[in-house]
């Protein structure tokens, strides 16, 4: 950016020593910029305060006053209410703080204060519960008689510093900030320029303009995120692959005559999309998408296979060591037979065994691994690595994925998930991918029948169990298992495992599995489950991703109300997996509106798009789109769902740049590439990488 003025540290600002320095660090902010773009929450109306007794009942209101008196209150004990009573001009007014005992003395008799709050009504008083409160010392014009903004707070970091900070900012801003979006595109969407954004964004005149500079940013993020896709999916195109592979031959035609199925019309379709890809000369950068159980795997048993034929190696990356192990075994078993050899790397390999394995991947002469983040560990080199794939590719960030990539010299990559985003917003937000999806299920699948039921009615759920276990299949008993507590809940999951094992489940074999076992452990609990040993496996969220044992029918989940619907639908993918009917009891007794509407969603859909659109419905894009489960990026001002629009308009417009200027040449496009640069290089966010 040209803008040397942006670029320096905070600290240059007259207003920031080092200790306000650190507190803004907290924010992420560093540099003026960083300052600039922190964006308020919201903005408080105290163009004309209202005096308390012009507020209705109910509603979030501003207003100031002259301290008067206070109180403390002890209505039971632990509860402190801390009670002011305040003057505003017309009449007196109370200010409720809970717990906060302080207030008293920071805000002493004499004193001018705006509080923020709920407002009760009752016997002829006015009662805020502030929430926020702010002292007025009368000579700030910049938090009175405005729209004032409110900001996120760090540290000892007041609102008022804030402003003041951001206000100097923008006073030796002015004129420097050169805009990097163009003007042609600021026209066409009726958009402020960069300066008056910017001032706008923070001492805004009316909300229109408030509104119009939230707008631009929300544009420019968008934009500019659109842009880089593009850009790296240019540059992907330019790429040409070293190595190449031969035509479907022996071992992939035995291979699929071993299969105790044909593959279904839509796996065909994916595959024909997929080994089209590898023989091209462009390396490939697709995404397989099918929704839990659609039959992935064999998909990309396939691929690799090819490249394994034509005498490459393949990885294949999975997130949990079960689930590697799960792939390592199913490989073992189809591709045993024909003559070709896998090998299976995480974490808990032994020493031996892993310095035996890197030296056969080294030279070459093992072809095929699979493995979890151990893949990714130095020392982990491969001779010709034709083709990656990475199963779940949602519980990996971009980094990891690339890592894998830099394996090899414009490796293939194939990654895989079951998240299911509608496909408009995926091709929109994996804009450098292209797409295969997998619709609907293997024939012969029945839909698992789905109940939510209170506690109360756990022995019947355990009848279910028994009655199930009786006719030969198997069940899974899961606990939550929170990370903020993981000892606490692992505990439970043991002592429930011990429980049920001494009395409801007496006669059956019972197995527990959790993610504090060994990987040995793991390996064995899961062989004598997918054996059948196991009837009962008492587990916790391990098992989420990817584990195939088709005889299991039954899975039961405690405190069901305490997964997000993501999670659920993963979990209950477990079952269903074969051709008996199956079962899910979510047990539950869900305290939020909305944890009974996630529960009643699941009752109704089995569908994983369908419930995405319900879990956007319900709360925003949040874990199927959000940034924790999908690897998405996180957004400053944008708003996936809300912004949903814009984000569409924002692809147009920035295929439409790379299309007219390919590599962002001419002068306008050089502020574009510098500013993408600035933001996404080297900060291992979403883009920039691999
Ligand atoms: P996911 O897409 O969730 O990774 P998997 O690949 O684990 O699903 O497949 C789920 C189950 O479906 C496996 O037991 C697999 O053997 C089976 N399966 C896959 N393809 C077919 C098919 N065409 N017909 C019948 N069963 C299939
Ligand atoms: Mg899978």
């Amino acid at each position: 950016m040209p803008n040397e003025f942006f670029a320096k540290p905070v600290q240059y600002l007259k207003m920031v020593g080092q200790r306000r320095a650190s507190a803004l660090q907290k924010l992420g902010i560093a540099t003026v910029k960083d300052l600039l773009y922190h964006f308020p929450r919201r903005y408080d109306d105290r163009t004309v305060l209202r005096p308390a007794w012009a507020c209705a009942q109910g509603e979030v209101a501003t207003v100031g006053g002259t301290v008067l008196a206070a109180q403390d209150l002890k209505p039971r004990r632990g509860l402190t209410i801390t009670k002011l009573a305040l003057h505003d001009g017309s009449g007196t007014f109370y200010a409720v703080w809970f717990n906060q005992p302080f207030i008293k003395k920071n805000l002493p008799p004499g004193t001018r204060v705006f509080v923020t709050g709920k407002v009760e009504k009752g016997y002829g008083a006015v009662t805020v519960a502030v929430e926020e409160y702010e002292a007025d010392d009368g000579r700030d014009r910049l938090s009175t008689g405005r729209l004032v903004p409110v900001y996120p707070l760090a540290g000892r970091l007041t609102q008022r510093m804030l402003r003041a900070m951001v206000k100097s900012a923008l006073d030796e801003a002015k004129g420097k900030e050169a805009d990097f979006l163009p003007e042609s595109l600021l026209k066409k969407f009726n958009l402020p320029c960069l300066g008056t954004a910017l001032s706008a964004v923070h001492f805004p005149q009316n909300m229109e303009e408030a509104g119009a500079a939230r707008r631009r940013f929300i544009f420019e993020e968008l934009f500019l995120f659109q842009l880089a896709l593009a850009m790296r999916r240019k540059d992907i195109s330019g790429r040409r692959k070293l190595h190449t592979y031969l035509p479907e031959g022996k071992l992939t035609q035995a291979f699929k005559s071993s299969l105790p199925y044909r593959l279904t019309g839509e796996q065909e379709k994916v595959w024909k999309e997929i080994s089209n890809d590898m023989d091209s000369p462009v390396p490939m950068h697709r995404l397989l998408q099918g929704d839990v159980g659609a039959g992935k795997t064999v998909i990309s048993t396939l691929a690799l296979l090819k490249a394994v034929e034509s005498g490459l190696q393949g990885a294949l990356m999975a997130p949990t060591e079960i689930l590697a192990e799960q792939h390592y075994l199913g490989m073992r078993n189809y591709l045993g037979p024909i003559g070709v050899e896998a090998g299976l790397l995480t974490g808990g390999t032994g020493r031996k065994k892993r310095k035996e394995l890197l030296e056969r991947i080294r030279s070459g002469d093992l072809k095929l691994v699979v493995g979890t983040h151990a893949l990714l560990q130095e020392g982990v080199d491969f001779k010709n690595l034709g083709l990656v794939v990475v199963d779940e590719q949602h519980r990996f960030g971009v980094r990891q994925r690339a890592t894998l990539q830099n394996k090899g010299l414009y490796p293939d990559t194939l990654v895989m998930t079951a998240t299911p985003i509608p496909r408009t917003m995926a091709m929109t937000l994996y804009g450098d991918l292209d797409i295969s999806i997998i619709n609907g299920l293997p024939p012969g699948r029945q839909p698992v029948k789905t109940y939510a039921v209170v506690p109360a009615a756990l022995p019947k759920a355990y009848h279910l169990v028994r009655e199930q276990v009786r006719r030969g299949r198997q069940a899974y008993i899961v606990c939550p298992l929170v990370e903020e507590s993981e000892k606490v809940d692992l505990e439970a999951a043991v002592e429930l495992a011990e429980k049920l094992a001494a009395g409801e489940f007496r006669d059956c074999r019972l197995g527990l599995l959790h993610g504090q076992m060994k990987a040995e452990e793991k390996d064995k609990v899961m062989t004598s489950f997918r054996q059948g040993e196991i009837q009962i496996l008492v587990t916790t969220t391990v098992i989420e991703v990817g584990v195939d044992v088709p005889n299991a029918t039954v899975m039961i989940i405690l405190d069901a109300d305490r997964f997000g619907l993501a999670q659920l639908h993963q979990l209950r993918g477990r079952v269903g997996r074969g051709s008996h009917q199956s079962y899910c009891i979510l047990v539950a007794d869900p305290k939020t509106e909305e944890g009974r509407a996630r529960l009643k969603a699941m009752v109704r859909i089995s569908d994983g798009f369908a419930l995405a659109e319900e879990d956007l419905r319900l709360r925003g894009p949040g874990e199927f789109c959000g940034t924790r489960q999908s690897g998405l990026p996180e957004f400053k001002i944008a708003d996936l769902l809300r912004d949903w629009k814009v984000l569409q308009a924002a692809r147009q417009e920035a295929l439409a740049w790379v299309e007219e200027d390919p590599h962002l040449k001419n002068p306008v496009s050089r502020m574009l590439a510098d500013e993408i640069r600035a933001r996404f290089e080297g900060t291992g966010s979403y883009i920039g990488v691999g």
